[in-house]
Formats: C-alpha cells, sequence, structure tokens
C-alpha cells in the first residue's frame, strides 16, 4: 500500500453522526485537524456544540424507548457486534490512516489496532452479550424472587486521543452489547475513526440513531453530555483532571453514574533474582516507548533491585536508543512524534523539570521544535519519589529510574503514586509475586509480563483502576454489567 498516496486522497469528514446520518452543524467552534508529523492542516471543521448533543441525546432515548435495540433477543446483539467486527477488519487500511494521520501512530501500529486490538473487544464484548444472567433467591414456595440485568438507557461516552479506534470501541462495544443506546464524543485530535464506527455499526445492522457520534471540543460538547438531564451514565477515558471535572458536571445535573479510566504511573518492578534480563529489558522499553509512551498503563517508572540495577540499565539504554522516531507513514517505523504540539511542550516541560529536580538525563531524547511533533526517548536515572517526573504522569517517552534493596522498600515505592492503574513484577518467587500483587494498590497486575503478550486475558478479565486512576469496570463480563443495572423482582402467590 502506498500510504502517502493513500492520505493525499481522504475525504474528511468531521460532522455530527446523528440518528444515522451526518448532520451540518450550526455550531460556530472550528476545529484545525493537524496531521502531527508534518504539522501541516488536515482539514479545518465546524464541530459540534450543546444542541447537538441535546438531539443525539434524544434520538438515543427515542430509540431507547422504542426497544429496537434493547429488546432484541440478546443472541442478535451478538450477531450484529460480531458483524461489525468483521467490517472494522475490513476497514483496517482507511481506520488506521485516519488515526495515524489525526495522532502520528506509525501505521503498522494503527493496523494492529484496526485489524487485532479494536475487533478482539468487540468480540469479547459480543461473547459476553448473552451471557449476563441474574440470581434467583430461593425463598418459599409461595415466592419467586430473582435478580435481572437491564441496560442503563442512554450512555454518553468521551474518550481520549491516544489509541482512537480502540478507546471507541472500548466504550461502545460493551455499551451496545448490554443493550443501551449511546452517543460518543471522541477527542477533539481524533475524531474520524469513530465516526467510521458508527458508519459500520450502521451497516452492521445496530438501528439508526442507537450509535450516535458528535466531535467537538470537550469544554462544549463534552460538558454538554455531562450536564444533559437525559444521560444516564456517563463513561469516560481521559486525564485525572477531566475526570473530576466529570463528577463536578454530573453531581450539578441529574447525579449520572459515571465510569472513569483515567491517568495513571504505573511501575515495572524488578527484582534481584530473575532469570532473563534480556527479557525484562525489552519488556520495560517496550512498555514504556510503545504509542510513544502515550498509553495510561505504560510501565514509566522502573524500580529495580540495587544489585542488577547497572546491568539491567545498561540494557534498557541500548534498546531505548534503537526507537528512532520516524515517519508514521512508513511501514518500517515504530516509534512515531507524539500526538500534538501540545504534548510536545508537556512532555519537553517535564524532562526540563527532571533535569531541574537533580535528576541524571541518561539518555536524552532529541526534541524537534518545528515540522514534526517528535520527541525522543528519555531515561532519568537517580530518580526520587519526590520529583515531579516520578510523581506526576508525563504521558511521552520519558522513563524514571528507581532502586530498592528490600521488598518492602520496593512495595513503598510501587505505592508511592496518587495512580492505580497497573504494575508488572518480575520476580522468580511466587510468594513475592503474590504478596506483591495483593499489596499493590492498581487495577490490573501482571507478573512477569507487562500485558503484550495477547489480547485475550486482559480482554476476558475486567479490572477497575484505584485511586486517581478512576472507577468503575472495564472489559471482560463485569465490564458488561458496568454498563447495567440490576434490578431486584419478587412474585408472590401460587
Ligand atoms: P483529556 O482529559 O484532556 O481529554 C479526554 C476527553 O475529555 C477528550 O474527548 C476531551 O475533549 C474531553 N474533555 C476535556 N475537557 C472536558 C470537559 N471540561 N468536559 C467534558 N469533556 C472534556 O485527556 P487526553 O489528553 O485526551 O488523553 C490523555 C489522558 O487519557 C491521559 O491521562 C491518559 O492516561 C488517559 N487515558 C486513560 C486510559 C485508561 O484506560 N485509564 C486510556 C487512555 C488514556
Amino acid at each position: 500500500m502506498n500510504w502517502v498516496t493513500a492520505a493525499s486522497a481522504v475525504q474528511w469528514r468531521i460532522q455530527p453522526f446523528i440518528d444515522g446520518r451526518y448532520r451540518t452543524s450550526e455550531s460556530i467552534d472550528l476545529v484545525e485537524n493537524v496531521n502531527p508529523a508534518t504539522e501541516t492542516t488536515l482539514c479545518r471543521v465546524s464541530v459540534g456544540n450543546a444542541a447537538d448533543v441535546d438531539a443525539a441525546v434524544r434520538v438515543a432515548r427515542q430509540r431507547f424507548n422504542e426497544g429496537c435495540w434493547c429488546d432484541l433477543p440478546s443472541g442478535k446483539r451478538v450477531e450484529i457486534l460480531l458483524r461489525l467486527a468483521q467490517l472494522v477488519v475490513h476497514y483496517k487500511d482507511e481506520i488506521a490512516l485516519l488515526d495515524t494521520l489525526e495522532m502520528g501512530k506509525p501505521i503498522t501500529a494503527s493496523i494492529y489496532d484496526a485489524e487485532q486490538f479494536a475487533p478482539a473487544v468487540l468480540r469479547s464484548c459480543a461473547g459476553f452479550a448473552d451471557k449476563l444472567f441474574g440470581e434467583s433467591a430461593p425463598l418459599s414456595s409461595r415466592m419467586l424472587a430473582f435478580n435481572v440485568y437491564e441496560p442503563r438507557g442512554v450512555v454518553g461516552a468521551i474518550t481520549a486521543w491516544n489509541f482512537p479506534i480502540v478507546n471507541a470501541v472500548i466504550k461502545v462495544a460493551p455499551a451496545l452489547a448490554a443493550g443501551n443506546s449511546l452517543v460518543l464524543k471522541p477527542s477533539e485530535l481524533t475524531a474520524s475513526s469513530a465516526l467510521k464506527l458508527a458508519e459500520l455499526a450502521l451497516e452492521a445492522g445496530v438501528p439508526e440513531g442507537v450509535l450516535n457520534v458528535v466531535p467537538g471540543l470537550g469544554a462544549t460538547v463534552g460538558a454538554a453530555l455531562a450536564l444533559h438531564p437525559d444521560v444516564d451514565l456517563l463513561s469516560f477515558t481521559g486525564s485525572t483532571a477531566t475526570g473530576r471535572k466529570l463528577q463536578e458536571l454530573a453531581g450539578r445535573s441529574n447525579g449520572k453514574p459515571l465510569l472513569l479510566e483515567c491517568g495513571g504511573k504505573s511501575p515495572q518492578i524488578v527484582f534481584d533474582d530473575v532469570d532473563d534480563l534480556d527479557a525484562v529489558a525489552d519488556a520495560t522499553v517496550q512498555s514504556a516507548m510503545w504509542n510513544q509512551g502515550q498509553v495510561c498503563v505504560a510501565r514509566t517508572r522502573l524500580l529495580v533491585h540495587k544489585d542488577i540495577k547497572r546491568a539491567l540499565l545498561d540494557k534498557v539504554l541500548t534498546r531505548a536508543a534503537g526507537y528512532v522516531p520516524g515517519d508514521p507513514l512508513h511501514e518500517a517505523t515504530t516509534f512515531g512524534p507524539l500526538a500534538s504540539a501540545a504534548q510536545r511542550v508537556r512532555v519537553a516541560g517535564y524532562i526540563e523539570k527532571g533535569l531541574k529536580e537533580g535528576a541524571d538525563a541518561v539518555l536524552k531524547g532529541t526534541i524537534q521544535e518545528a515540522g514534526g511533533c517528535y520527541v525522543g526517548p528519555t531515561i532519568f536515572d537517580q530518580v526520587e519519589s519526590s520529583m515531579s517526573i516520578a510523581r506526576e504522569e508525563i504521558f511521552g517517552p520519558v522513563l524514571c529510574v528507581q532502586s530498592f534493596a528490600t521488598e518492602a522498600e520496593a512495595l513503598t515505592l510501587a505505592n508511592e503514586t496518587q495512580y492505580g492503574l497497573a504494575a508488572t513484577v518480575w520476580t522468580r518467587s511466587m510468594g513475592c509475586a503474590k504478596r506483591m500483587a495483593h499489596a499493590i494498590r492498581a487495577g490490573s497486575i501482571c507478573i512477569r509480563s507487562s500485558g503484550g503478550e495477547g489480547l485475550e486475558s486482559p480482554l476476558l478479565l475486567s479490572h477497575e483502576p484505584q485511586k486517581a486512576s478512576g472507577f468503575g469496570f472495564e472489559l471482560g463480563r463485569h465490564g458488561l454489567e458496568a454498563y447495567s443495572t440490576l434490578k431486584a423482582v419478587t412474585f408472590v402467590g401460587n
């Protein structure tokens, strides 16, 4: 595929998709869609506003009340979601190109997201759609009492830009599988693949108006969704700061419940009994630098036993130096630009702060100031927990290294963060692994893995972020329950 030619032929269409068709918004919000690889404009579009959100919510409510989706036999919803997964695979090149142009992800990574990751989420949610059973309570022969899962109604979803198609699918798939209608607001940086997903959902058989997408700014479209009195549940992926604003907005409107998947600062903990330092070094760099470090569960803090620190750090440095930023439209590129100029400013600011605070930059990535938001991998040694680079989420290719002498010290360092998304522990001791898995305050713990080995286990198992990383179950069977309400029904009589 000649991606450069394909890129020049893209017809940009970023408008509200409501009730199964694109609509022209009366909004005056203009968004300039910029390619971060070149910092040139892809298109200038007028995105949605609060009136579009209101129209989308009304349609979603009407469809929900009509029962055209929620009252379908669950097996039928399974079929349609599986068809949607196939369609996403079929259109993988188009979806991947949109994501790469809008956020700079290397094209092969975008193809992986569209061909493997997003369809796997759809299939996994489809697999649970007809297995949401309630329970019955054995009361007496005159009484029948049971629980039943029902869809919540109209779900509002707001997503981040780092995995555009996957972030959209992670909201859409469980919400639809559980029988809800939706209004989705993707990130203003990356709306196109979410709009394509809505078109494909229609083609797969999801009725018009069940999945609506309103592209736009957080402060207008996002806030309107959070404030809307007829949204029954708000599901969010993004920063902790925005998540907290949404809690306020939800409280000021109808008190809608929230699912919040927010930021992280996850540790990679390496004990001195590991037998394969090369595997650890591979996983450390892959996990910290994947997607240019713009991953919520990136293991951005390497906590390593003092006796093996030098040996591991040497291996990590060699590997990280191999991550050379390149044009994301070249299939050989594995490391692209950051997603936006704002991200470059943010990451460069943290690198500056790390140096000022006294950390030792053992690898310092080059920062390209114009013509592409490229920032190479940076590794800081001699990091203290009090430094802002150790405490705050950078969301870029920056790894912080700290060392420990005992298991207790490793645990203290691991938990010395406001976040609680994920962690990895490298040890051959089952006892140590079990103790750490139990005591680390994070929603997802990997032992001798950074979670990149395969999609099955993370998709089948549900998890819940802890502390400032958010709350509410995601993925797996409990992930569908999170988009449902549990009702108790009691019959009395013969
Ligand atoms: P962000 O919080 O700036 O934006 C996320 C979404 O919220 C966007 O759609 C944005 O338009 C919207 N938004 C912003 N302000 C709003 C407001 N006042 N009201 C309503 N909506 C508003 O985050 P980002 O920069 O897009 O994404 C990066 C963040 O996302 C990182 O913190 C990362 O860790 C997090 N993230 C978390 C997960 C997870 O699963 N935990 C996954 C991906 C990304």
